[in-house]
This record gives structure tokens, sequence and C-alpha cells, in this order.
């Protein structure tokens, strides 16, 4: 009889950035520890806080994380991004320098005999239409391209407006207090013809079931928090999907 094998694993939400260093450190020791013993590795969305463009890779600390990432892709893990709300600028040189490759959403893929699809979740949170109408227009290329021909600084400064603008517009709250559609939802099962859908984005971590439907939603980190947050999701060679706390505990 033989153990079965991680295939893969799935995390989200991190929000990497310079004044929150716990959240990298615990990052970190996640690829060490977890990543480098699956075959393949799967970003599903803001594991940056924000992304001002792939012109701001030499940044010390996104460099830290690259070369992390890489050690993974070196080791032999097939290493997958999927972008997230604040992280959608991330392009071919960051995919380049860590050795990962970039999906488009949704993406559908078959894990361990399971037909599992992947998105970050904010696509599906259909009932905040302020956020869809934001959403269309930084997806679209032609508006990209426009930002990304900014200098750097102006780029960051944009960015720091609209992060203060939602706090103001929206009190304590961001993009993530709202929840993905149930009509949203049924719509990717139906379309992807996928039973299990992998996503974050939501910050509301739990497996929903109906019939024979899985919805698995991951966790966002905050090791600071009281309780500390975080989290991530594997899926083994006999097709087993199991939740993970933040120190790696299995959730029921
Ligand atoms: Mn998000």
């Amino acid at each position: 009889m033989t153990m079965p094998r991680t295939l893969a694993l799935f995390i989200s939400d991190l929000h990497l950035q310079p004044s929150h260093p716990h959240n990298a450190e615990a990052f970190h020791r996640f690829l060490a520890e977890r990543a480098m013993g699956s075959q393949a590795l799967y970003l599903l969305g803001d594991l940056f806080e924000y992304w001002a463009g792939d012109d701001d890779l030499d940044a010390p600390f996104h460099q830290s994380i690259i070369k992390a990432l890489r050690a993974v892709s070196d080791a032999g893990v097939a290493v997958y991004w999927i972008a997230g709300n604040r992280d959608f600028l991330v392009g071919q040189a960051f995919a380049e320098a860590a050795g990962l490759t970039l999906l488009p959403e949704p993406h559908v893929t078959d894990i361990g005999g399971q037909r599992i699809t992947l998105v970050h979740g904010d696509a599906e949170c259909t009932a905040d239409t302020r956020y869809m109408e934001f959403r269309a227009q930084v997806r679209n290329p032609a508006w990209q391209q426009q930002f990304l021909a900014m200098p750097l600084a102006q780029r960051k400064a944009i960015i720091a407006g609209l992060r203060e603008g939602s706090r103001e517009a929206q009190g304590a709250k961001s993009y993530e207090i709202m929840d993905v559609t149930p009509d949203a939802v049924s719509e990717l099962f139906e379309r992807t013809g996928s039973d299990i859908i992998v996503h974050g984005h939501t910050h509301r971590p739990a497996l929903h079931q109906q019939g024979n439907r899985r919805r698995f939603v991951l966790p966002d980190w905050e090791v600071d928090a009281e309780p500390p947050r975080g989290g991530w999701i594997s899926i083994d060679s006999k097709g087993a999907i199991t939740r993970h706390g933040v120190n790696g505990e299995i959730l029921s």
C-alpha cells in the first residue's frame, strides 16, 4: 500500500507588504516546509497587497519573495499564478524571474482524478456593481497599457490614493467585504463542467457543499492577528482535498 503524495497546494490572499514582515516570514516558511514537498503550487491571487508594475521587481522586498518562489520552482515544483484584485498588474517579467506560469481565470485542471476550477473570487462578487465596473476598467488591456506608461512613482501614488479612497468610501471596509453570489457560483460550475471550485478573495475560509458540488474558500493571512489567520488547501494523489490552518493543522 502506497501513501498518498501531495500533488498540489493552493494558497491566496497573503497580501504581502514590507510593513507586515511576519506574514512574509510565514510565507517563506510555507514555501520551504510545505511547497517543496508538493508537485505543484497554485497562487490564487493577492499574494501582494499591491503591484504597481514589473518595473518594481528590484525592490528588496519583492526580490526576497521572487528568490523564494524561484527556489521552489528550481526544485522541480510547478508554480502557477492567478491574479488577484490587488496584484493583477503582475506580468511576464515577474513570472520569468520567479519561475512561475501565469494562468488566465477561470483555470480548469485535472488533479488526482478531480476536475477543479480555480479563480481568485473577485469576479464572482457580482452584487458589488461598483467594483465590477472598476474591475472591467482596470482589467482592460488598453487601460493597463496607459497606466503602465506612467512613471512608477506616479503609479504608486495613484494606487495609494485608490486604497485610501476605498477605505474612506466604505468606512473600514474593503472590496473583500462582499461575498460571491450564488448565481455567479452556479454559472461557474455550469460553464466549467467541474464539481469543485477553489478560490480566495472573500476572506471567509470554508467548505461549502451542495449535492456533489464543493466550493473551497481559502483564508487570508494575518499572523499577527489574535487569533492568527492563514492556511492553505492541499490535494493528494487519491484526490482527497484538505483544508489546513495557519500552522498546517487539518481543518474539518
Ligand atoms: Mn482579493
